[in-house]
């Protein structure tokens, strides 16, 4: 058999957009990821749905897998011809054990890589404002290891020299260790009114930071109940934190959303929510396709024909116009034979997707809901005219139905269809029941009921009881009445029935909150 390789891949501190290119290209083409806790979910779904995922982590009380194991594991898998990828958190070669994956994986003849990563000591300040140099208040930073018995840390770290180095502590894994960490530090020689920051799960939704002084850190660590993981900053470098505090400030901090639209559909979304300081969950609940029946295929071939014939092209989504376009080149059509047609696209994102492939809407209906397309429409159609209304399969009865009050014939087609998708994620509901997703998001009544169907699917025995406390903001009321008839208490829907609408109202809601 073939032998395999593996890739030894820093994942970032957390926020999944932190992996390094060459990191994604690994996850992306490996048959198998070992993984541990520090490695966030999220990053998982970017390795192939049908590639192997093994859990190795460890757990605060008990060890799932010893590192010897882990090794083993690494060469057994290599052995077998797979590809594989070891996702560890931040950068591997920090406190990662990189080290002796590497060796044993060298001593077995099999190949590997070491992919570096963010390291959490690095990042993770950064994302609190605090930058680990500055010219005027540190010129250097040292790394250590708090995790060890106080005795053990007394052999391995030689406190009189890490107290008197120039510049900013970082201490890794030091949270139980916090009041020796800082008394060892003081007796040294560092001031007791020396600023120290712990900062939890950063670069992710739980973020959280302490500050305080090495006098009384261990006293607010214990107030305020802080646990690991988390990073501790030594130094002056923390009063910047002060002024340059950033993500904690943008409307959606602290907010993990769920985005059901199709993957194919989710970008802006996610993008927006990212821009916003919140951290997109991607969950894809349904997804498009071409419609495959006989029947319907020759209905669109059709319609399509007869391009000359029609006065009127109304498009209502971006889903709508890229199908469309499928379709006349499947058909083998020239956009010109609609030679006498006028273009309408509902909504400004519709007619960015028209005016990309060449073709500026003639009328652009600012609403999205039927009534306020009719408004702008009337004034423009005459009765006796044709028009095509190429849509998705569940798109609503309301528009052909008025135009057709008006003596406009319309033709409509189902350029797409939508279904299920088969989503498959090994955390979401841990997730949702531990209450670490936030907020849902819900663009279409069809993300509803698949998004409860999927649920079940995982396992939840009552979905809807699964988001009870979750915010479930919907992109308009159509969509808001499919989730009150599911059960499901809506906290917000979009004002104009936009993505952006969407995000805004979230960030409303946080903001209404105090979150
Ligand atoms: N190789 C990793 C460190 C592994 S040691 C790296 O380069 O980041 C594990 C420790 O890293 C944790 O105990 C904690 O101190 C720190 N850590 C990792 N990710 C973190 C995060 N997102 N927030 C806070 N601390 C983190």
């Amino acid at each position: 058999m073939a032998m395999g390789k593996v890739y030894l891949v820093g994942a970032g501190p957390g926020d999944p957009k932190l992996i390094t290119l060459r990191g994604l290209e690994a996850l992306k083409r490996s048959d198998c990821v070992v993984y541990d806790r520090l490695a966030g979910p999220q990053l998982l779904n970017r390795a192939r749905p049908s590639a192997e995922f093994i859990y190795v982590g460890k757990l605060p009380d008990r060890h799932t897998m010893k590192q010897e194991e882990i090794n083993r594991l690494l060469v057994d898998l290599a052995l077998q011809g797979k590809t594989v990828v070891r996702l560890k958190g931040g950068d591997p070669t920090v406190f990662g054990r990189v080290g002796e994956e590497a060796e044993l994986l060298r001593k077995n003849g099999v190949p590997y890589e070491i992919v570096p990563g963010i390291t959490s000591a690095i990042a993770v300040p950064a994302y609190a404002g605090i930058p680990v140099t500055h010219r005027d208040l540190a010129s250097s930073f040292s790394v250590i290891t708090g995790h060890e018995s106080p005795d053990k840390l007394d052999r391995s770290i030689q406190w009189d020299k890490v107290t008197n180095a120039t510049g900013t502590l970082v201490f890794l894994m030091g949270v139980s260790k916090i009041g020796y960490i800082a008394e060892q530090l003081v007796k040294y020689g560092r001031p007791p009114e020396t600023p120290v920051a712990l900062v939890r799960w950063g670069t992710r939704a739980e973020q959280r930071t302490l500050t305080g002084t090495l006098s009384d850190i261990e006293e607010k660590v214990k107030a305020a109940g802080f646990e690991p993981p988390a990073v501790i900053v030594v130094g002056e470098v923390v009063r910047q934190r002060e002024t340059l505090a950033w993500i904690e400030k943008k409307p959606l901090f602290g907010t993990r959303v769920l985005v059901t639209r199709a993957r194919s559909q989710a970008s802006e979304l996610t993008d927006k929510i990212d821009d916003f300081g919140g951290e997109p969950y991607e969950f894809p609940v349904i997804e498009t396709r071409m419609p495959e029946s006989d029947a319907a295929v020759q209905a669109v071939k059709d319609a399509i024909g007869a391009a000359e014939t029609y006065d009127w092209v109304l498009l209502t989504s971006v889903n709508g116009v890229e199908y469309f376009y499928r379709w006349l080149d499947l058909c083998g059509i020239d956009i010109r034979r609609f030679h006498r047609a006028r273009f309408a696209a509902v909504g400004p994102k519709t007619a960015e997707a028209l005016a990309a492939r060449g073709l500026r809407a003639d009328v652009l209906p600012e609403k999205f809901l039927a009534e306020g397309l009719l408004e702008t429409l009337a004034g423009e159609m005459k009765a006796g005219q044709r028009a095509l209304l190429p849509r998705g399969d569940l798109a609503r009865e309301t528009l052909p139905r008025e135009l057709e009050k008006r003596g406009v014939e319309a033709v409509e087609i189902d350029v797409y269809e939508t279904v299920q998708a088969d989503s498959q994620d090994p955390f979401l509901l841990e997730m949702l029941e531990t209450g670490e997703i936030h907020a849902v998001t819900f663009t279409s009544s069809s993300t509803v009921t698949n998004l409860l169907q999927a649920l079940r699917r995982l396992g939840a025995e009552n979905p809807a009881a699964l988001l009870d406390g979750v915010d479930i903001a919907c992109i308009g009321p159509i969509t808001a009445r499919t989730a009150e008839e599911n059960g499901l208490k809506v906290t917000a829907v979009a004002e104009s029935s936009t993505i952006d609408g969407l995000v805004d109202v979230l960030c409303k809601l946080r903001q209404q909150r105090g979150d």
